[in-house]
């Protein structure tokens, strides 16, 4: 098996010898519409069969979100593991459906930082919040109410209370 001890965004096919590569990192790289906030940090296998690619690995990172109810940004950490089979593009069958578990390649080389970008872009969830108990933002004052109170609700509450006094009178 040969080592590389360093990420490499593209991989030459002729890069894998017959026993597979393993690469292993442990980088700050820059991802397209991705603030990483640490490095990425794992290993993957890459090993040849026949023509095709079997490709396995794992890494954690942190990125950059704002969270959906206090717009206010926080570190979202990333573990991940991936499994695929990467096919050379020539040999995909228009017809054919799409399997989520292969990828395909152009030409001799792998666009690997690719691969992690994607991995990266399934992780984020539809809905991001800073945390399960964010309390967001009052839609009133505009006060983020993780950081501090507002008086808007119990305001509201009073009138709704008044109102149901005098209802009751
Ligand atoms: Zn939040
Ligand atoms: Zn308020």
């Amino acid at each position: 098996m040969k080592i590389i001890n360093h990420f490499l965004d593209i991989i030459h096919l002729k890069d894998i010898p017959e026993e597979g590569l393993n690469l292993v990192f442990d980088e700050k790289k820059v991802i397209e519409d991705v603030e990483l906030v640490s490095n990425i940090k794992g290993e993957t296998f890459f090993e040849k069969v026949r023509e095709d690619i079997i490709l396995k690995g794992e890494f954690v990172t942190d990125i950059h979100l704002n969270c959906d109810r206090c717009l206010e940004d926080f570190a979202f950490h990333i573990d991940d593991n991936f499994f695929y089979t990467l096919l050379h593009r020539e040999k995909k069958d228009e017809n054919e459906e799409t399997e989520p578990d292969i990828l395909y390649f152009d030409g001799n080389n792998i666009n690997f930082l690719d691969i992690i970008h994607e991995q990266i872009i399934l992780q984020i969830p539809l809905k991001t919040v800073c945390k399960e108990d964010c309390k967001g933002i009052c839609p009133g004052c505009g006060k983020n109410l993780n950081i501090e109170e507002c008086s808007c609700d119990k305001k509201d509450d009073n009138i709704f209370f008044e109102k149901l006094i005098n209802l009751k009178k």
